[in-house]
């Protein structure tokens, strides 16, 4: 999609008789943009939060498996690996041996089927240690068995022509509880318990760092655990499966939030911005989460970009019809 900063570069390239104010709005929109992106890749009070998946198990190209980053405080952090977390980290201008954790919030497929490429693809493009992966209970059983399954790309790989060191290849996998997983002195991940049906135990994650905190749902039908654990965070990723009306199960039946779920769970917590992820459909989304939540909030699309320093901010994703730019700050 074509950016503010791509028109203005275009129009930066017609010729120009005369300098005028006009020039010069250009030149600050340009100049804008670029110290955007550099506060959100470098400023170490900014936490940048990249929506790689929104989907569900459901095929759709335009939105692969669940799969979040976090950068914070230097470190990248993914949360889930679904189905083309790698690619969708490639459009976002990382590489997988970058990332510096995976956690993951439940082993349902659609969360961890893009771990096998993330692994070896990062190996593969140069990771020399560890893949470090935090998981609930099994994680470290996938972990062992990963390895075995992938023992002759393993083999062939770390044998010559590659020569690819050993230890990039193996999976510091380590099984969670709830509470505080990880803490590098700059940022800290701390998991929760959600509610996901029989899916048991299924986590959330929320993340904090130089005063500024992002909270991942996972999969989870209405949580008060969640509502506990996500007080005062600035931005709220929360799972809708659909608009209530829209899902034929009985509710008692379901594993996933609604969407009016979702809009109670953002009306409690009041974050500076609810994001709805891991949709199936569409269609009456946003009214759903309306009906519940006057604050602001967006409907997140694959690759859909949200700052969080003083202000949030996002890029892509549909905004909720609603939501102005007042809202993009305030809380
Ligand atoms: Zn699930």
């Amino acid at each position: 999609m074509e950016c503010e900063c791509d028109i203005h570069r275009r129009q930066m390239k017609r010729p120009h008789k005369v300098i005028n104010s006009g020039f010069y709005l250009v030149v600050l929109v340009l100049l804008l943009c670029a110290l955007q992106n550099i506060s959100a890749a470098e400023h170490p009070d900014t936490m940048r939060v990249t929506l790689l998946g929104t989907g569900t198990p459901f095929p759709v190209a335009e939105r692969f498996g669940s799969a979040i980053l976090v950068e914070a405080a230097g470190k990248k952090l993914l949360f889930d690996g679904g189905r083309g977390a790698v690619i969708r980290l490639a459009q976002a201008g990382v590489s997988p041996k970058e990332i510096d954790g995976l956690f993951l919030t439940h082993l349902h497929s659609d969360h961890v089927v893009g771990i096998p490429d993330l692994w070896l693809s990062g190996w593969f493009l140069g990771r020399d240690k560890p893949l470090r992966m935090w998981a609930p209970p099994g994680g470290r059983s996938m972990a062992k068995h990963l390895v075995q399954a992938f023992a002759f790309d393993i083999r062939i790989r770390e044998a010559a022509p590659d020569h690819l060191p050993a230890k990039g290849v193996q999976i510091d996998a380590k099984e969670v509880a709830q509470g505080k997983i990880y803490d590098d002195g700059l940022a800290r991940v701390s998991a929760f318990l959600v509610d996901h049906g029989t899916v048991k135990p299924a986590f959330g994650y929320r993340v904090d760092s130089a005063g500024h905190s992002v909270v991942i749902s996972g999969d989870t039908k209405f949580c008060p655990n969640l509502i506990d654990f996500a007080r005062d965070t600035d931005c709220l990723v929360h799972v809708a499966w659909s608009a209530g009306w829209k899902n034929p199960t009985p509710p008692s039946q379901r594993l996933l939030a609604s969407a009016e779920d979702a809009g109670r769970v953002f009306a409690t917590v009041r974050p500076k911005l609810g994001v709805i992820y891991h949709y199936k459909d569409e269609e009456g989304l946003s009214s759903a989460v309306r009906k519940e939540y006057s604050g602001p909030f967006v409907i997140a699309k694959d690759l859909m970009l949200i700052n969080i320093g003083a202000t949030v901010t996002w890029r892509g994703g549909f905004s909720a019809s609603s939501a102005t730019d007042k809202d993009k700050s305030g809380r």
